[in-house]
């Protein structure tokens, strides 16, 4: 069994949700149209750092779901995250705060660690480089509303950028957060993760993976007002026993948790 940051987050969100997923296979319809958009966003990114019309790759791989059935947000259309994915990129250019001087080997760096009992732990970083000439490794987001900045230090609480300084031992992590509105906005976080926290994240995964290994499944249903996390589960339609609505959001795909680490790739 090969274990990533998106199993571990399941689990930890909900024991019975990662049952409905990683053990049955019910995995999560591809129907929504931005995040289908942040990887096209993200091959583009990679285009312009190794030198490409960094347009033209988004274009291209964009204009393979021109025809999907998609749901948009309100006022999204294809055209209009195609648009506001070039006036980032353009942006981004413009800003020119961001460095990878390796594309070929500081891009989708794959990290594997062993964990106690033999298993694996795999993460794909998306890039190593320097922003504003600090070294740190690199996250890009994209979104339709800015994440935010305040409290001062809240980034560094961030549980993903934990797990990849965690995994590849590198303090210095920042988010490239591509804010997609009327006026393209990028912000550029930097956060510092202490000694301290990667050793709690590395315990958080060794308690989490022999939960799992336990066959530890109990649901952690969401019940309180405004933070019901059940109401964005994909799996609520199984625990509610709806056909219409595991219809509509699920796809069975029996045997497919091998290869569950790559979703560290659309992450
Ligand atoms: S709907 Fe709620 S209880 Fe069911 S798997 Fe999702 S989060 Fe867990």
């Amino acid at each position: 069994m090969v274990y990533s940051y998106t199993q571990i987050s399941q689990y930890l969100r909900c024991p019975r949700s990662y049952r409905h997923r990683y053990l049955d296979g019910w995995r999560e319809k591809e129907t929504r149209a931005a995040m289908a958009f942040g990887r096209c966003f993200e091959s583009a990114l990679g285009g312009y750092f190794n030198g490409e019309d960094c347009g033209a790759v988004l274009f291209k791989e964009w204009g393979t779901y021109r025809e999907a059935s998609f749901e948009y947000k309100k006022g999204e259309t294809w055209d209009r995250l195609l648009h506001q994915g070039i006036h980032l990129l353009q942006r981004f250019a413009q800003d020119n705060r961001v460095c990878v001087r390796n594309p070929g080997k500081d891009l989708q760096i794959k990290y594997i660690r062993t964990l106690t009992k033999g298993t694996e732990f795999v993460a794909y970083l998306d890039a190593l480089g320097e922003i504003d000439g600090v070294r740190c490794l690199i996250d890009w987001k994209t979104t339709a509303s800015r994440y935010p900045e305040d409290p001062k230090g809240l980034l560094s609480l961030d549980p993903q950028l934990i797990c990849y300084s965690w995994i590849s031992g590198i303090p210095e992590v920042a988010l490239v957060v591509f804010v997609r509105k009327h006026a393209p906005e990028i912000q550029y976080l930097r956060a510092a993760i202490s000694e301290e926290q990667r050793q709690e994240f590395g315990r958080l995964v060794e308690t989490t993976v022999s939960q799992i290994e336990a066959g530890h499944f109990n649901s952690h249903s969401g019940i309180r007002f405004p933070q019901n996390g059940c109401v964005s589960c994909s799996h609520l339609g199984l625990c509610l026993n709806n056909d219409q609505l595991i219809a509509a959001k699920l796809i069975r795909k029996p045997g497919a948790s091998d290869l569950d680490w790559l979703d560290e790739l659309v992450d």
